[in-house]
């Protein structure tokens, strides 16, 4: 199909990219193939906004997928980074901003006695399922269909993000030994998590959830799910292992933790607390911690774990989230809801704008979304005129219908007033699209 719009210097990095890079990224959702086009590099980031290598820009409703939530550039976080980053970049020793980093997370989140930090999402929950593992003596996890949790190989049965939006089944390179002790429930469903329990006896290490989802577009925890998930494994000596990479100090100054104030005994931490460094923990009850290298017998390592610069952008970053923080992106996230939703409505598109704390995204259905089956039950095609009308105008929505949008502190009246602009004609792109059509 054609765009109304041009991206040539984007286009011409990306054939280059896709000759070294396969399809041209580095990370799968960011080449557009779900919605078609040409993916943006992006050269700057300044508060609410990115520029392209064309020149355009645009506000940006994506902030990294999670880690922007001060907006870019923010001069409090890059003065912190280039102070530490003029003290030399990797030691390969303990260092005091670890200590500092740590300290701020457990003083956050009351359930994480100890935490150690990783480099990535990925590699908290991989730890995480190694440690539960070692500490139950069990082989089975439990995970819920639609939600992600990094490329862990037993974690990418079913899994959302990426392998949602290319609807891939599950993938190659996975063996069966790898994902065969991966039990996939459906997502907000307990009496499937009871029947799990009950056909596994004495088998089950951990069930991992996201604590909110977000990576088959928001679909939040029904009342009760999350306590329920606890005592199910609290009954059955099985661990429960909240995965807050994404909802982690971005729903409230606890994550979603602090919203439903259900206690985990794992939990996995990403995305803001790097502020926008690789930067991630996993952590919790200090007995499970204890049994982890050199403490206890669970190996797990990392030669940039707990990366000076990385730690001091992150710590950087937390400090400045505070309540009046969390209040202005709460009330953005609410704002920019409205706004969506009064568009949509006013063309009759038949939509649902689902909400965890600020997190939100928008499924193209008139019914609730509760699981991966529902999510994948919208009109996807929508989504896809919707986005390519609304980057043309200047918005940088995530490039899925599966992927939650997110905001920052930096959305002021200006940004706010050209996502207002952009979505009239994005709504009425929507309406008039068909399966098949624009960007299919
Ligand atoms: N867990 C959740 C809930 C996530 O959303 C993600 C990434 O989007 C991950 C884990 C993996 O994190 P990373 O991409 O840093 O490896």
């Amino acid at each position: 199909m054609s765009y109304s719009y041009e991206a040539p210097v984007s286009q011409a990095l990306f054939d280059r990219a896709s000759i070294v890079t396969p399809g041209g990224v580095n990370s799968p959702v960011r080449a557009f193939r779900a919605v078609g086009g040409t993916p943006r590099f992006m050269v700057s980031g300044d508060g609410p906004y990115l520029t392209d290598a064309d020149g355009r820009d645009y506000v940006d409703l994506v902030c990294s997928w999670g880690p922007m939530i001060l907006g870019h550039a923010r001069p409090e976080v890059i003065e912190a980074v280039q102070a530490a980053v003029a003290r030399g970049t990797s030691f390969g020793t303990p260092g005091e901003g670890e200590v500092a980093l740590a300290e701020e997370i457990t003083g956050r989140v009351g359930p994480v006695e100890q935490v150690r930090l990783v480099s990535s999402g990925t590699e908290a929950t991989m730890s995480a399922i190694r440690l539960a593992r070692g500490f139950t003596g069990r082989a089975k996890i439990v995970k819920f269909a639609g939600c992600y949790h990094g490329h862990v190989d037993a974690l990418l049965a079913a899994a959302g993000s990426g392998v949602a939006t290319f609807g891939l089944p599950d993938t190659p390179g996975v063996t069966g030994a790898q994902a065969g002790d991966t039990v996939v429930l459906p997502y907000n469903d307990l009496d499937a998590v009871r029947a799990a329990f009950a056909a596994h006896p004495g088998e089950i290490a951990c069930v991992i959830t996201e604590a909110s989802p977000g990576n088959m577009g928001v679909v939040p925890p029904r009342d009760g799910f999350n306590a329920g998930l606890k005592e199910l494994c609290a009954a059955n000596g099985a661990l429960f292992v909240s995965d807050e990479v994404m909802t982690g100090f971005r729903t409230s100054r606890a994550g979603w933790y602090g919203i439903d104030g259900v206690a985990p005994d794992l939990m996995t931490f990403g995305k803001v607390m790097g502020g926008g460094f690789p930067a991630a923990a996993f952590g919790g009850r200090a007995d499970v911690m204890a049994h982890l290298a050199p403490a206890g017998p669970v190996y797990q390592a990392g030669t940039l774990s707990g990366n000076p610069v990385a730690t001091a952008a992150g710590l950087a970053q937390l400090r400045l989230l505070d309540d009046a923080a969390y209040a202005k992106v709460d009330a953005v996230s609410a704002e920019i809801r409205g706004l969506v939703s009064d568009a949509l409505g006013k063309e009759g598109v038949a939509h649902r704008v689902q909400t965890a704390g600020n997190m939100f995204s928008v499924f193209f259905t008139a019914d609730e979304v509760r699981d991966y089956a529902d999510a994948k039950r919208q009109e996807a095609f929508r989504f896809t005129a919707f986005f390519h009308s609304m980057l043309a105008d200047g918005v940088y929505l995530p490039p899925s219908a599966f992927e939650s949008w997110f905001v920052s502190t930096a959305h002021d009246e200006r940004a706010l007033e050209r996502v207002a602009a952009a979505l009239p004609a994005a709504a009425r792109a929507a309406a008039e699209a068909t399966e098949g059509g624009a960007g299919a």
